[in-house]
């Protein structure tokens, strides 16, 4: 773990696919998760405020169907 004072920003991944509609996602984190008329998950804003992370990583953690992911966000790069 390295603590540059340079903060990456995270990115969260959404697997419609997976995603059965349980909505636990937008339980934890309303603003970036929402369910739409085919109560599959929509991410309303993937990139995630550092304020923000420990709701996302709940709601991540949460997902019965391991649908959500995070990623490291970097200009122009990305795994
Ligand atoms: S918690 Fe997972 S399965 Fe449920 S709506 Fe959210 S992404 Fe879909």
């Amino acid at each position: 773990m390295s603590v540059s004072g340079e903060e990456t920003p995270l990115k969260i991944v959404a697997s419609r696919e997976l995603c059965r509609g349980h909505g636990q996602c937008e339980l934890f984190a309303p603003d970036y998760f929402q369910i739409d008329d085919d109560a599959l998950v929509v991410v309303v804003k993937d990139e995630v405020a550092p304020e923000d992370v420990i709701a996302v990583q709940d709601a991540v953690t949460h997902c019965p169907e391991a649908a959500l992911r995070l990623e490291q966000a970097r200009d122009g790069a990305r795994q």
